[in-house]
This record gives C-alpha cells, structure tokens and sequence, in this order.
C-alpha cells in the first residue's frame, strides 16, 4: 500500500511542475509581447526624426563665389587672408602679373590656403585693344609667373573690363570668370556702402566682385561675408559655382 501512496505522491508532484512550468511559459510569451510592443512603440518616433534630419541635410545651402581683383597688394592682402583664414573662407584672385615680384611669399600662402589663383592679366590691359601676340604674351607671361610660385597654372581668367578675344581664350587655354555683383569699390571706397550694396545684391550662385587693393574693400569683404553667412549663405571658389558668369573653355566658341 505504501507504494501506491508513493506512486500517488509522485505523480502530483509531476502534474504540478507540469502545470507551473505551463503557467511561466505562458507569462513570458505575454511579457515578452508587451516588451515587443514597448519596442515597436519607441521605435516610431526615431525612425520619424532621422527622417527629418535626412530631409534636411538634403537642402543645400546657397552659394556664392567672393572674388578680388588686381591684386596682390603689398599691404591688404595679407589682412585679407587673415581674416579669411580666421572665417574659414577660400576665395578666389585674379592676380596681375606685374604686381606678384612684390608679393611673392603671399601668393604662396593663397595657393597653400586654398584660394584659387586666376589671370588678370600682367599689366592690367584690355584684351579687346590689343593686338593678338601682345594679349596672348599678357596671359601667358602672368600663368608662367604664378605657376613658377604654386606650382600650378591658372585656369581661370578674368578678362580687365571684362573684354576678351575669343580667339585667345582658347588658344591659352583659360576659362573665363566675369562677375553678377559689383558695388564698384573703387568709386566709393567705403566699407559699409560696399558691403551694403553687395549684400541687398546677392542672392544663390552670385560671383561677387571686390578689389583687395583698398583697405575699405578688405573691410567690406569680411561684413559681407559675416552678414551673408549668417543668412545661410556658404562661400565657395569659383570653381564650385554653377553661373553663366563663369564660361568653361570648352564653351567658348571658336
Ligand atoms: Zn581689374
């Protein structure tokens, strides 16, 4: 008879694991649903922000391209690349030739900083008025000049007055960069009235024109690019911009 209670005994025992462990099962498949649900629920919302984000880093910001001229100055370029430096801005130079021997270790410092170094010509002529080996010799004079500094010849070109002879531009191989901005520095050399005019002006994609031989345009660089960026604006070189203002060589027409 013992036996039989012992058999009764144990098969209880066994029932009664059987039937705990079904029970835990059972609440760990709900726990486990509810924490799936905690889950999918506090997914939601990130996945909703790093769509935001991807939507904004989509839009681009406006570019414009801020050019000086018929520099090197002995004296305000140097500032100039200071400041630009100081702002992280790469601008572009149409450099003239016969004023580079006075300013040899800054036109290697824009080459190192990044800035693109283009031709004003050497002595600042309009290439309209001259003969064709005088223009020519104007150009390639001022490349070997610039390339025998930074080690690279310019491919860019801005033409004095922005007078140039087809026949020229591709035959020295340049493309050529004109302007949409000009608050004419030279006329008011004021650095609020510069800047003020170029920054009513600009809008996406514009090329500003300055001139670093005027402290005032120097001063009025450093306003515009301030006030610009802190409207969206970024300021790229001239290579990075999409205007009609900027005529690839291959466009030139021959
Ligand atoms: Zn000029």
């Amino acid at each position: 008879m013992k036996k039989v209670y012992v058999l009764v005994i144990f098969a209880l025992v066994v029932l009664n694991v059987f039937l705990w462990g079904v029970l835990v099962i059972n609440n760990l498949n709900e726990k486990n649903n509810r924490l799936n649900e905690t889950t999918t629920y506090k997914k939601q919302p990130k996945v909703k922000n790093n769509g935001i984000k991807k939507t904004d880093s989509k839009i681009s910001k406006p570019k414009v391209a801020i050019t000086f001229d018929d520099g090197p100055s002995t004296v305000y370029t140097k500032i100039l690349l200071d400041g630009l430096k100081e702002r992280g801005v790469k601008a572009t130079f149409f450099l003239t030739g016969q004023e580079i021997q006075y300013s040899k270790a800054v036109v290697k410092r824009m080459a190192k900083e990044g800035h693109i170094i283009g031709n004003h010509t050497y002595s600042h002529i309009d290439l309209k008025k001259v003969n064709y080996a005088q223009g020519k010799d104007e150009i390639e004079k001022t490349n070997d000049i610039i390339k025998d500094l930074t080690g690279k010849k310019p491919e860019y070109i801005r033409p004095p007055y922005g007078d140039w002879n087809k026949r020229l531009m591709n035959e020295t191989d340049m493309s050529i960069v004109l302007w949409s901005v000009d608050p004419e520095d030279w006329k008011d050399q004021n650095a609020n009235i510069v800047a003020n005019r170029v920054i009513k002006n600009t809008s996406d994609g514009d090329v500003i024109l300055l001139h670093d031989i005027f402290k005032t345009s120097v001063d009025a660089a450093f306003i515009i690019i301030d006030d610009l960026r802190e409207k969206g604006y970024e300021f790229v070189t001239i290579d990075k911009i999409d205007s009609v203002k900027v005529i690839k060589n291959k466009n030139i027409n021959k």
